[in-house]
């Protein structure tokens, strides 16, 4: 299938919890090709299922967007195993595009879960990869970055999107 086109912010599935992966098999080899592909092209750092439509708990994360193999994480079923301190820093989606806002986030954090062949893995991450994992976390339950926003910060976001919708710019 190659590059899966990239949901945005207001699209049902966006909102909506993802469900655990069951088989390893080759849809879902399928769906992780996809995910790496696609978030390369955007270009991204990382990418949820949910993002593409599918609602499976799986996301894929390369701070490097590619330059250095070995960087890339796939995560299949994650959970925390701890999340400690904060940080705040401009944070960006690849599902809304042009808007940027600060989120609070752990400053370190460590999930668990399976690789894309169902092997148990647990991946430690400080400030931007605890930010990411917190981020693609959050898209697995339905979660955008904008959500998290409160006040005035938010509102002015979704009024924006919705005048981009509107005039079919979004
Ligand atoms: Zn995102």
């Amino acid at each position: 299938m190659g590059i899966r086109p990239i949901l945005r912010y207001g699209e049902r599935p966006l909102h909506e919890p993802a469900a655990d992966v069951t088989a390893f098999g080759d849809s879902l080899q399928q769906l992780v090709d996809d995910m790496i592909e696609t978030m390369y092209a955007a270009p991204g750092v990382g990418l949820a299922a949910t993002q593409i439509g599918v609602p499976l708990r799986v996301f894929v994360i390369d701070l490097t967007v590619g330059r250095n193999t070995g960087e890339l994480i796939v995560m299949v079923n994650p959970s925390f195993v701890s999340r400690e301190g904060t940080q705040l820093e401009e944070e960006g989606c690849l599902s809304a595009p042009g808007f940027n806002a600060t989120v609070v986030r752990p400053r370190q954090a460590v999930v668990k879960g399976l690789d894309r062949h169902g092997q148990e893995q647990t991946i430690e991450g400080k400030d931007l990869l605890a930010r990411a994992f917190q981020h693609e976390m959050d898209h697995l339950d339905g979660v955008v970055f904008i959500d998290r926003l409160r006040g005035i910060k938010r509102e002015m976001i979704v009024r924006k999107i919705q005048k981009l919708k509107k005039t079919g710019k979004w």
